[in-house]
């Protein structure tokens, strides 16, 4: 959930530079995106999806089409985590498969070694 104001949303009317100090408020606006982005980077880099919401996207008019955004967006994350599951597993399975032919290929030259 961002605020429109503290996180600089574009070409939103809630988001006005103020026409006080307004190198102030523009730096404090450009730190909290550099910020957000840096959050958004590392809850994406521990597998979570992120879902930017802003203020005025909760506005009575649109408070509808948000929510089904929002729903239809957890719901596409669901399905894209668990097709990555799938093909871990996929691949973990794989894996397994191929060590185990290694191994009986090694133990059955083993056996013919030995039997020399
Ligand atoms: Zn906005």
């Amino acid at each position: 959930m961002h605020g429109c104001f503290w996180h600089g949303h574009k070409d939103c009317k809630y988001y006005t530079v103020p026409k006080t100090n307004t190198e102030f408020w523009m730096a404090k606006v450009a730190r909290n995106q550099e910020r957000d982005q840096e959050v958004w980077r590392q809850l994406e880099a521990k597998g979570w999806s992120v879902i930017i919401v802003w203020e005025c996207q909760l506005k009575k008019a649109i408070f509808e089409e948000t929510i089904d955004r929002v729903a239809a967006e957890i719901v596409r994350n669901g399905e894209n985590y668990r097709a990555v599951q799938e093909d871990r597993k996929k691949a973990r399975e794989e894996y397994r498969r191929e060590r185990m032919e290694r191994k009986e290929r090694e133990q059955s030259l083993l056996k013919e070694v030995k039997s020399l």
